[in-house]
C-alpha cells in the first residue's frame, strides 16, 4: 500500500528554492575566490571541497529553519572528513563561508551538525528496496566545471516512496537566456506542476519552461559531459552520425545538461557507461530528471528502462542516461542500444 504524503508539494518546493538560492551564493563566493587567487593550482581540490561542505551546510540549515517537514537527506558530504585535526584550516573556512550567508551567529558544531544532515542512508528492505522520504542533494555537481570556471550545478530533489516528486535544480553559470550576458538559472519543478525557470541571484519572472519541439533526430542538438570517463564520446559520435546529427555535441559538465535540454538549448543528452560497475547516484540525477520530464521530456536508461529512485543511494538497477525531449526518445533509444550492442 502506498503511504500518503506526510508532505506539503508546494511548500517543500519553496523551501528548496530558498535553499537552493542561498547555497548558490556560497558557491559562488568560493568560485570568485578561486578565480582571484593567482596562488591557487588548478589541480588543487580544497577550494571546491570548501564550496561542497559550506553548499550542503547552507542547504540543509535553510531546510531546517524554513520548518520542512522532511530531515532526512541523503547528501554527497560526510562531515565527517572536516572533523579531524588535519581538516582545520578547511574547517573554519567552511564555518566562515556557511556565516556569510546563514548569520555570524553559527557555530562550528551548528555548521557541522547541518552537514551531518545529509548523512541518511536509505534503508534497503530484503528485496534491495528503499521506501520512505527523504531529500538528495548534490552540493556542487561538476565539481570539475567549478574549478574550470565553467558549468555546474548545486541540485535539490525531494524523493518519496521510490519517485523523485519536486526538484530544484541552481545552474550559477548558465545564461539566463536573454540577450544580457547575465548568468545564474534556478529550474524548479514538482510532479504534476510543471516546471519553471528563473533568475538565481535576484528576484525576477518565474517563467514555465517547456523541452523542444523538435520531432525530427537529425536536427536535434545533443549534450554529453565535458569528462570523457563520465560517458563513452566514441559512442555518442557514432550514435549522432547514425541519426544524422550534424550538429557537434554540446560538452557541459554537471546537471546544467538537464536544465539545458529542458529548455530546448538540446534535444538529446548522452550518458553512456564507460565501466560496467559504475552505479550512477541518485543525487547526480534526480533533480535533473523532474525538470525535464515536467518541461515534457523523457528519462530513461540506456536500455530504456526507467530510472528507478527505490534502490537507496545509487541507480542500481540502472545503466547510464538518455533523456531527450520527448518525441524523438524511441528512435534515438533504438540507435543506443544497437549502437552499444
Ligand atoms: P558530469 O558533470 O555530467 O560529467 O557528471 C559529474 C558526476 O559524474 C559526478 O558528480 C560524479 O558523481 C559522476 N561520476 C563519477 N564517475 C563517473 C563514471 N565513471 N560514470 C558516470 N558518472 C560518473
Ligand atoms: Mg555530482
Amino acid at each position: 500500500m502506498k503511504s500518503s504524503q506526510p508532505f506539503d508539494l508546494t511548500a517543500e518546493l519553496e523551501h528548496a528554492r530558498r535553499a537552493v538560492r542561498a547555497a548558490a551564493l556560497v558557491t559562488r563566493a568560493v568560485q570568485s575566490d578561486l578565480v582571484h587567487a593567482s596562488t591557487l593550482e588548478k589541480s588543487d581540490k580544497s577550494p571546491v571541497t570548501v564550496a561542497d561542505f559550506a553548499s550542503q551546510a547552507v542547504v540543509a540549515a535553510s531546510l531546517s529553519r524554513a520548518g520542512s517537514a522532511v530531515r532526512a537527506m541523503v547528501g554527497e558530504e560526510d562531515a565527517a572528513d572536516l572533523r579531524g585535526d588535519d581538516a582545520l584550516t578547511r574547517r573554519g573556512q567552511v564555518v566562515q563561508h556557511a556565516r556569510g550567508v546563514l548569520g555570524a551567529d553559527l557555530s562550528e558544531d551548528d555548521v557541522l551538525g547541518f552537514i551531518d544532515m545529509g548523512g541518511h542512508t536509505p534503508p534497503l528492505d530484503a528485496d534491495g528496496r528503499s521506501s520512505g522520504t527523504y531529500w538528495t542533494l548534490d552540493p556542487i555537481d561538476g565539481t570539475k566545471g567549478f574549478l574550470r570556471s565553467e558549468q555546474y550545478a548545486i541540485a535539490l530533489a525531494l524523493i518519496h516512496d521510490g519517485h523523485v516528486v519536486l526538484g530544484a535544480l541552481g545552474c550559477p553559470r548558465l545564461p539566463v537566456g536573454d540577450e544580457s550576458d547575465e548568468e545564474g538559472v534556478l529550474m524548479l519543478a514538482a510532479r504534476g506542476l510543471g516546471a519553471s525557470s528563473e533568475p538565481l541571484f535576484r528576484d525576477g519572472e518565474r517563467r514555465a519552461i517547456r523541452v523542444s519541439a523538435v520531432e525530427d533526430a537529425s536536427q536535434a542538438r545533443f549534450c554529453e559531459s565535458v569528462e570523457a570517463g563520465h560517458s563513452d564520446q566514441d559512442q555518442s559520435v557514432q550514435i549522432a552520425q547514425a541519426l544524422g546529427i550534424t550538429a557537434p555535441g554540446l560538452r557541459m559538465d554537471s546537471q546544467a545538461k538537464y536544465a539545458g535540454l529542458s529548455r530546448g538549448d538540446a534535444s538529446i543528452y548522452l550518458r553512456l557507461p564507460t565501466r560496467k560497475d559504475y552505479q550512477e547516484k541518485i543525487w547526480d540525477h534526480a533533480a535533473g530528471l523532474i525538470v525535464v520530464e515536467e518541461a515534457g521530456g523523457r528519462v530513461t536508461d540506456v536500455r530504456g528502462a526507467p530510472l528507478d529512485f527505490g534502490r537507496g543511494s545509487t541507480l542500481a538497477g540502472n545503466a547510464g542516461v538518455i533523456a531527450t525531449n520527448g518525441p524523438i526518445h524511441d528512435a534515438v533509444l533504438a540507435v543506443v542500444m544497437r549502437v552499444l550492442g
